[in-house]
């Protein structure tokens, strides 16, 4: 069984979101650790990364992942552009190190027309880069499937593998399987035999042992649309059988499972969504001993 748990709201201090996700009984989260539309971001104050280390033990949600900022991209053909990309994703990865967030998810980017390959390469060196400028960093890269839309690269199997490929210390970079997205972007996984295709074909490719993190998200577009909207949970094109298949899979247990759905400010559709996921597992009653 997987870790459940949400994107949670930072506002008032990243401590605070901790707090958001232990009211809602979550055992992982997700955070941005700054705004995530914006380049610049004050540094962390010590006394708020002080109370994330204490709320993290007590709430005991120790499964954290943050999700960088969405200005970035590494995949860039422009110098400029790639190296602000850059020093923002370093930073980034400075805040999780402080924070002791062990995963960072990072969409791969965009080559915008330069072509798969050079971007793939442009993604790789940034990151041999940060990684030669930060021998001692314990944060590891999630590289995220996408959709594909636009130029943005991530939307097979066989690109993330790419990166991975030309990244030198592979220890420190893994994937985070959105599952919008890699049914947005052409994998079935609504029946049992198509959603083991798809794992074997993940495995194949680029290694289930890559695999660390889970985005859960429901699909309002079909498969292969290749078109990012994320749905309730049972509420889009995916439905529900998908989340049963990996929330039951025991490849998975103990990895974050996050939702990204959309929801108001009190997270209330966080809740129904959890509820709606652990219903998935509950235990059948044909399994249950009886006297
Ligand atoms: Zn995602
Ligand atoms: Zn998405």
């Amino acid at each position: 069984m997987l870790e459940l748990g949400a994107h949670v709201s930072v506002a008032g201090g990243v401590d605070q979101a901790l707090t958001r996700a232990a009211a809602f009984e979550m055992t992982a989260c997700q955070i941005f650790t700054k705004n995530a539309n914006q380049w610049s971001a004050k540094p962390l104050d010590p006394a708020t990364v002080e109370r994330f280390h204490e709320q993290r033990v007590a709430t005991r949600i120790d499964h954290l992942v943050a999700h960088d900022s969405y200005l970035i991209n590494m995949a860039s053909s422009d110098d400029a552009m790639r190296e602000k990309s850059r020093l923002a994703f370093r930073d980034e990865l400075d805040r999780c190190e402080r924070l002791r967030v062990p995963y960072l998810v990072a969409h791969p980017g965009a080559h915008m027309g330069s072509g798969e390959e050079s971007g793939i390469r442009c993604v790789a060196e940034g990151i041999n880069q940060i990684h030669a400028e930060r021998p001692h960093g314990a944060t590891m890269v999630l590289l995220e499937t996408t959709a594909g839309q636009g130029t943005s690269l991530g939307r097979t199997f066989e690109e993330l593998a790419a990166i991975i490929d030309l990244v030198a210390d592979k220890a420190r970079v893994g994937v985070c399987f959105d599952t919008c997205h890699v049914f947005a972007a052409g994998y079935e996984l609504r029946d049992a035999e198509s959603y083991a295709a798809t794992m074997r074909a993940f495995d194949e490719i680029i290694g289930l042992g890559r695999l660390r993190a889970f985005h859960l998200n429901d699909s309002k577009k079909g498969l292969g649309s290749r078109v990012d909207r994320h749905a309730h949970i049972g509420e889009g094109e995916l439905g529900t059988e998908a989340f049963r298949f990996i929330l039951s899979d025991p490849r998975f247990d103990g990895l974050p499972g996050l939702l990204e759905t959309p929801k108001g400010d009190d997270g209330e559709e966080d809740r129904r969504n959890l509820a709606t996921l652990r219903g998935l597992v509950a235990k059948s009653p044909a399994l249950v001993v009886t006297a």
